[in-house]
């Protein structure tokens, strides 16, 4: 088979480029595409990824300057390689894409950059897909769909239509300095909203945080990060969120070696939280009266966390330090004992608004019978409904460490050994078919499958 890795797509003498075939076509080379690859070779299934810009790309372009990975370097990685770190220091975004490109090298994966998937189609009239790329046509006998659990930023329609108001989506945001002069309203108190209103208070900024329901784990307790503990308690693995709880993000940073996101202490340090945004008319914002029921319902799952830390330890009788200072909160602030409903924004200053409101997936590229009406991917841990389509790297595709660094390699290796075992039953051959195979002059093919190499 022509290795596509480092040709150009084959062409007919006329210039057209040739159909080419593949058993699995992996879309996207981001952590999921890169360890799709590493499963797949593993078990011996000829397989390609497409990727349309470079390896990791959403770690060099897609996220801010100052970014380092939210979970610490022993956690946030795949098992075969370490990062070149203190094990508890947060790998900054550019290392951490580095770190998948030296995974990619480390067993030559099959990766072809700069190749976009446009279309896929199943076939009508024979197994498997026709995919239309940027670069010409493949047949493949399955598609994997490793495009992200984040692709479409979304901000919401309540967005104001006031042009003298710089408005960007987190995705967009890259440091202070691209912002006008002038206060912020960050809407979204995520791990990303969180973040970039912490440095932009630290660059001076006056800045209002719009905080809506939260979980909020400590970085650390008791030695241990939080990353080890949602390990031993079993909450990684949770295969569905808590009800209520589905769109509720996650506060947590590695900024600066790693902190507790505490919104009462931003308070004291200036910043100002408002509720869920509610509205904007004529210049003016509108917020629920509900910050101290968030900020509580936060301190719930924080204390939650202290609480089955503890009683893990105690269970198992180990020798970790006692932190009671971890329990201690810091008084409610102004702004949350008497909350801003209301804010002139022209009055406050506020100039730009940053809506890190999180993303949407666009699978508008794969037309198959694989959503549901709302267009919602359909699939049993990323076995998809349609056969031979996969999706991984989606939000709790298979539990809740689905979308992260560690959690996509364990979803990868499941897909992967599906696919095998596809494979292992189309190549099965009945007593009939295996004698006419094995007759010299036999013309058929021993493997069925699509483009084997
Ligand atoms: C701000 C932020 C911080 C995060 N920090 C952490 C963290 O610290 N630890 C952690 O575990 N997780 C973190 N995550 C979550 C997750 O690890 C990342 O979102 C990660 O990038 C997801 O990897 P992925 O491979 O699934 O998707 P992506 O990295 O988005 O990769 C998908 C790839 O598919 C390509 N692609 C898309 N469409 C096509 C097409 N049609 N044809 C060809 N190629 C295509 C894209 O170019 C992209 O490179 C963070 C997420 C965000 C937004």
């Amino acid at each position: 088979m022509t290795d596509l890795t480092r040709t150009a797509f084959p062409k007919h003498p006329d210039g057209t480029v040739e159909k080419i075939a593949i058993d699995t076509l992996v879309v996207g080379a981001g952590q999921a595409g890169v360890a799709m690859s590493e499963h797949l070779g593993k078990l011996g299934v000829p397989h390609l990824v497409l990727e349309k810009n470079r390896i990791a790309e959403a770690w060099r372009t897609g996220r801010w300057d100052s970014l380092v990975a939210n979970g610490p370097a022993w956690h946030d990685r795949f098992p075969g390689l370490e990062f070149d770190l203190d094990p508890d220091a947060f790998a900054p975004k550019d290392q951490v894409a580095e770190y998948f490109e030296a995974y990619a090298r480390k067993f030559n994966a099959p990766i072809r950059t700069g190749v976009e998937v446009k279309r896929v189609v199943r076939n009508a009239d024979r197994p498997g897909f026709t995919v239309e790329t940027s670069e010409g046509l493949i047949e493949a006998s399955r598609v994997v769909a490793a495009t992200g659990p984040f692709q479409r930023p979304v901000i919401p329609p309540i967005a104001p239509k006031d042009e003298k108001i710089t408005q960007i989506h987190s995705a967009e945001y890259r440091n202070p300095q691209q912002l006008p002069e002038g206060a912020v309203l960050v809407v979204g108190a995520g791990s990303s909203g969180v973040q970039i209103a912490d440095e932009l208070m630290r660059a001076g900024r006056k800045v209002y945080l719009s905080v809506g329901a939260h979980d909020r784990p400590p970085r650390a307790y008791r030695n241990r990060d939080f990353c080890w503990w949602l390990g031993v308690l079993g909450e990684w693995d949770a295969e569905i969120a808590k009800p209520g709880r589905e769109h509720v993000t996650i506060a947590v940073s590695g900024a600066r070696g790693g902190q507790t996101v505490d919104f009462r202490a931003l308070a004291h340090q200036g910043m100002t939280l408002v509720g869920l945004t509610k509205s904007f008319n004529d210049g003016v914002a509108t917020f629920q009266a509900d910050l101290a029921d968030n900020l509580a319902r936060g301190d719930e799952n924080y204390l939650a966390l202290l609480d089955a830390a503890d009683d893990y330890i105690a269970r198992n009788g180990l020798d970790l330090p006692e932190e009671p200072e971890a329990r201690k909160t810091y008084p409610d602030p102004e702004c949350v004992t008497n909350p801003i409903l209301e804010l002139d924004l022209a009055e406050a200053g506020v100039t730009s608004i940053i809506w890190a409101t999180g993303y949407a997936v666009d699978f508008s590229w794969l037309q198959v019978d694989a959503f549901d009406a709302k267009g919602k991917p359909q699939h049993q841990r990323g076995v998809s409904t349609e056969p031979g389509i996969y999706f991984l790297g989606l939000p709790w595709l298979s539990r809740r460490g689905s979308s992260f660094i560690w959690g996509v390699w364990h979803d990868a290796k499941h897909i992967a050994d599906h696919i095998a075992t596809q494979r292992k039953y189309l190549a099965y051959r009945d007593a009939s078919q295996r004698q006419a195979e094995a007759r010299p002059d036999s013309p058929v093919q021993k493997v069925s499958t699509l483009g084997v190499s």
